[in-house]
């Protein structure tokens, strides 16, 4: 392995460990071969990975705070959707060259989301290429209980969290996206507290990574079931509600990169969820229902198909 530049590589490693924060169930950190950790007795463990590429998935230019915030955040977001906690999490860097003041920044962000979700950093690794950052987070849940995109029943009430569409349009509007837009973007907030409180509530879950229509789309083909979406229901940020409603349906409908979490849920429970979503304060919008069937259908105001533009982000 080539270390970066200047090889740096253990400094920035002593760097990163220097700061981490300790949790009780880490039995070996950072500093070995590879870590040891301590799972709850009686618990599953789950475990995501997600990767940020330069030019990909960010802007050369995105701040270096919110890049350890959102390569975390977006991990985070899949523990959520399945209800877990979040305990441990690896960090993959792949730099560009060794550069200290931008790995303060980095961490600052990583660490920040980290000591909010508590969630500990036991290891990792150090390269250098094209900027690149992968991160492994580790949640547990009750044995047998995870939240699963399979599981969603005919007639049970489409739900989501938050806002939808505001990350798509900040990147609409980029380089000069409106500012409560352009945070949507770079800071995610994953619903973690959500996801836990939606076991034994929710039939499924899934977090909004590509975007409404697709991720329910996901939901729907593992659950054998359709669904039926009423766009003017979706819930819209102030900031949203600005722009023209065309635009606006588009992005809230198909927009990626909001990390909300989509859920169903019998009917039964809709006053449950109400009170949930008080207790959280955070919004919770019922906008539609799942059907028979294996088809995702968005409704327009009159209550006619919407022939909307391609349904979420896909890579290849
Ligand atoms: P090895 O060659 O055995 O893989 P490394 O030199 O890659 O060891 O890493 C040394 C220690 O530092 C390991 O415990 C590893 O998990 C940790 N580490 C390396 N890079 C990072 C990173 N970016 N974040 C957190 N821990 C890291
Ligand atoms: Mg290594």
């Amino acid at each position: 392995m080539i270390p970066p530049t200047g090889s740096g590589e253990f400094d920035l490693i002593a760097r990163i460990r220097a700061r981490v924060r300790d949790r009780g169930d880490v039995v070996v950190g950072i500093g070995d071969d590879a870590a040891v950790l301590q799972p709850p007795p009686g618990q599953q463990l789950a475990i995501t990975t997600d990767t940020l590429n330069v030019d990909v998935h960010f802007f050369a230019q995105t701040r270096a705070y919110d890049l350890g915030w959102k390569a975390l955040a977006v991990n985070l977001s899949d523990l959520a959707a399945m209800g877990a906690e979040p305990a441990w999490c690896t960090l993959s860097l792949s730099l560009p060259e060794s550069d200290p003041a931008w790995l303060d920044e980095f961490l600052q962000g990583f660490l920040d989301l980290a000591g909010e979700q508590r969630i500990a950093l036991v290891g990792g690794d150090t390269t250098r290429g094209p900027l690149s950052i992968a991160v492994t987070a580790i949640g547990c849940v009750d044995a047998g209980r995870a939240l699963r995109r399979a599981g969603a029943c005919v007639d049970d009430d489409v739900w989501v969290s938050g806002a939808l569409g505001d990350a798509a349009a900040a990147l609409a509007q980029w380089p000069t996206p409106r500012d409560a837009l352009r945070r949507r973007l770079d800071r995610p907030q994953p619903r973690v507290a959500l996801g836990r409180r939606l076991l034994g509530l929710a039939h499924s879950a899934a977090d909004v990574s590509d975007g409404l229509l697709a991720d329910l789309g996901h939901i729907c083909r593992a659950s054998g079931v359709g669904a039926e979406i009423w766009l003017p229901t979706l819930p819209a940020s102030d900031a949203l509600l600005d722009l023209a409603e065309v635009e606006r349906v588009v992005w809230q409908a198909t927009g990626g990169d909001d990390y909300e979490l989509c859920f169903t849920a019998a009917v039964s429970q809709r006053d449950a969820i109400v009170r949930l979503g008080e207790e959280l304060d955070l919004g919770l919008t019922r906008v539609g229902r799942i059907v028979p069937g294996h088809e995702v259908t968005a409704l327009d105001a009159s209550g006619q198909p919407w022939q909307g533009a391609r349904q979420g982000y896909v890579h290849f």
